[in-house]
C-alpha cells in the first residue's frame, strides 16, 4: 500500500468538502480532496443548481401563460422535455467544468475514488493511503424512505425525478418540506396534475405559520392539491400507475410518487465509528468548531446535524479550514443561516419564527410586523402576491425576518444583515430603500416597526 503525506485529507468534494479544500490551499495547505463521484457533490451534480435551472423554465413557462396580462402576444405551445434538459445539464456542466479548474488551479490533489477512514488519522483509497495532519469528513447526504415504503419503478426521489425523460401527467408528492413543494411547484408549471401529501399541519412546516399559510393558498390558487395532518400508509404500484393510501383511507394515484422525506447522513461503513468519530442516528456529533471526537478529524456540510444547505456546508468548509490553519474562527449560531424555498411564490426567511420568537423570549417581550406585498409597487408590477413579516424583541432587535412572494429569496440577505447584527428596526428605519424595488417591502416592516409606518397604518 502507497502512502501518501498531507496537511489536510478532505473526504468528500461536495459543497463542504471542496469549499474547505479551497480555503485551506489558499492559507498554503497541501491539500488531497477524495471524491468517488464528480466534484460538485449534490448541490452542483443533483441539488440546488439542477432544480434552479428547472424552476427557471418553469417561471418561463408561467410568464408566457401570463404575457396577454401585460399585452404582449405569446402562446404557450408546450414544453420540450428534452430541450429542458439540455438547458439544465448545460448549465450544470459549465459549473462543473469551472470548478475543476479552480480546484487545480489552487493545486489541489484530486483524488477520484471511494474513501474509508483510518484510526491512525489516515483515509484509504483502493491501495493508497491518504496521511492528513488534520482530516475533514465531507461525505453528504442521500434521499430518505419511510419504512416499508421501497424506491424504484414509479416512486422515485428526487435524484430519479431529475432524470425522468418525460414531463409527468399527474404526480404525488410526499413531503411538503423545500424538496417536495421545489419539484410540486415545477411540474405544475409544466402542466401536471399534482398533489402533495404532508403529515404535519403545514406545507414547509419548519417556516413561520404565516408563510406556510400564504404559500398553501398561492398553491391552491395555482391549482396543486395538497392533503395535510394525515399521514402516509402505503403505496402500490403497476405498470400504468402508483397509488397512494394516507392513514385516513383517502387514496391518490399518478403517475409518479416523488419521496421528498428528508436526507439522512451518508456515514454508513465508511469506518467512522471504529476511529473515534461518535455517531447519532448517522449523523457525526461535533463541538461548536466542528472538530468529531476523534483528534484531528473534522466534520462539514450535511453529515452534522442541522440545516442541510450547501452556503452551510461552504460556511462550515472555509471555519474548518482556518481553524485547521490555527485561526479563531467563531462559529455562527444556525439561526443566521437564511434559507431559501425557490417554488413559486418563493418562501424565504433568517432567523427566529414567531413562534419560536416567543418561546425564547416570552409572549410580551416580541412583536410582529406583516406587510402585505398588495401595497408594494415593484411587486405589483411583477404580478406577485405575498408577505413580509418581521419579528422583533420589543425594544430591541430584530429576531427574524420571513418572506413570501416571487423573487424575495433575492432580498433575504437584508434581513440577514439586521438579524445577524442585531440591528434594531430604529437603526434600519432611516436607510431609505430605492424605489420601486421589492426591497421596500422590507423597508415597509421596519418603518412601522419603528414607529412611523409610511405606505401602510
Ligand atoms: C433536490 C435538492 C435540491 C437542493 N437545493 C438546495 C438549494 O437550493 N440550496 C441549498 O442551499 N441547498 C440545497 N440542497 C442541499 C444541498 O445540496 C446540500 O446541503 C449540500 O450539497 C451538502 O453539501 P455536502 O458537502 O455536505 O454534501 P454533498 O454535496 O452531498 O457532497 C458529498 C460528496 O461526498 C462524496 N462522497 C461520499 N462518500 C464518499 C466516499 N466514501 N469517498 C469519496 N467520496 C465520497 C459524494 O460523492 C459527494 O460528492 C438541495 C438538495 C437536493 C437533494
Amino acid at each position: 500500500m502507497a502512502t501518501h503525506e498531507f496537511d489536510v485529507v478532505i473526504l468528500g468534494g461536495g459543497s463542504g468538502g471542496y469549499a474547505a479544500a479551497l480555503r485551506a490551499s489558499e492559507l498554503g495547505r497541501r491539500v488531497a480532496l477524495i471524491e468517488k463521484d464528480k466534484l460538485g457533490g449534490t448541490c452542483l451534480h443533483r441539488g440546488c443548481i439542477p432544480t434552479k435551472a428547472l424552476l427557471h423554465a418553469a417561471e418561463v413557462a408561467d410568464h408566457i401563460r401570463t404575457a396577454g396580462k401585460v399585452g404582449v402576444t405569446a402562446t404557450l405551445d408546450g414544453i420540450d422535455a428534452a430541450g429542458v434538459r439540455a438547458y439544465r445539464e448545460g448549465i450544470v456542466a459549465k459549473k462543473h467544468k469551472g470548478l475543476e479548474g479552480l480546484i487545480k488551479a489552487r493545486g489541489i490533489t484530486v483524488v477520484s475514488g471511494s474513501g474509508r477512514l483510518e484510526a491512525d488519522r489516515s483515509v484509504t483509497v483502493g491501495e493508497d493511503r491518504y496521511v492528513g495532519a488534520d482530516i475533514v469528513l465531507a461525505t453528504g447526504s442521500y434521499s430518505r424512505s419511510l419504512p416499508g415504503l421501497e424506491i424504484g419503478g414509479r416512486i422515485i426521489t428526487s435524484e430519479q425525478a431529475l432524470a425522468l425523460e418525460t414531463i409527468p401527467e399527474r404526480v404525488i408528492v410526499l413531503g411538503g418540506g423545500v424538496i417536495g413543494v421545489e419539484f410540486a411547484s415545477v411540474w405544475r408549471s409544466f402542466g401536471a396534475e399534482v398533489t402533495i401529501v404532508e403529515a404535519l399541519p403545514h406545507l414547509v412546516p419548519n417556516e413561520d405559520v404565516a408563510l406556510s399559510k400564504g404559500l398553501e393558498r398561492a398553491f391552491r390558487r395555482r391549482g396543486i392539491t395538497y392533503s395535510l395532518g394525515v399521514r402516509f400508509q402505503s403505496a402500490e404500484q403497476d405498470d400504468s400507475q402508483v397509488t397512494v393510501t394516507l392513514e385516513d383511507g383517502t387514496t391518490f394515484s399518478g403517475d409518479y410518487l416523488l419521496v421528498a422525506v428528508g436526507r439522512g447522513p451518508a456515514s454508513d461503513d465508511l469506518g467512522f465509528e471504529e476511529a473515534g468519530v461518535r455517531l447519532e442516528r448517522g449523523f457525526v456529533q461535533t463541538d461548536e468548531q466542528l472538530r468529531t471526537d476523534a483528534p484531528g478529524v473534522w466534520a462539514v456540510g450535511d453529515i452534522v446535524p442541522g440545516l442541510q444547505l450547501a452556503h452551510r456546508s461552504f460556511l462550515q468548509g472555509i471555519a474548518v479550514a482556518e481553524r485547521i490553519a490555527g485561526m479563531s474562527v467563531p462559529a455562527v449560531p444556525e439561526s443566521q443561516i437564511p434559507r431559501v424555498t425557490y417554488c413559486s411564490p418563493e418562501v424565504a426567511s433568517v432567523g427566529l419564527t414567531e413562534d419560536a420568537a416567543v418561546a425564547e423570549h416570552g409572549a410580551d417581550a416580541v412583536v410582529s410586523y406583516e406587510y402585505n406585498l398588495a401595497g408594494n409597487g415593484k411587486s405589483e408590477i411583477i404580478g406577485t402576491g405575498g408577505t413580509v413579516k418581521v419579528v422583533r424583541q420589543k425594544d430591541g432587535p430584530v429576531l427574524g425576518v420571513h418572506l413570501l412572494g416571487d423573487r424575495v429569496g433575492e432580498l433575504i440577505t437584508e434581513g440577514q444583515l439586521a438579524v445577524s447584527w442585531e440591528a434594531h428596526p430604529e437603526d434600519i428605519a432611516p436607510l431609505i430603500h430605492a424605489h420601486p424595488t421589492q426591497s421596500e417591502a422590507l423597508g415597509e416592516a421596519f418603518l412601522a416597526l419603528a414607529g412611523k409606518p409610511l405606505h401602510a397604518l
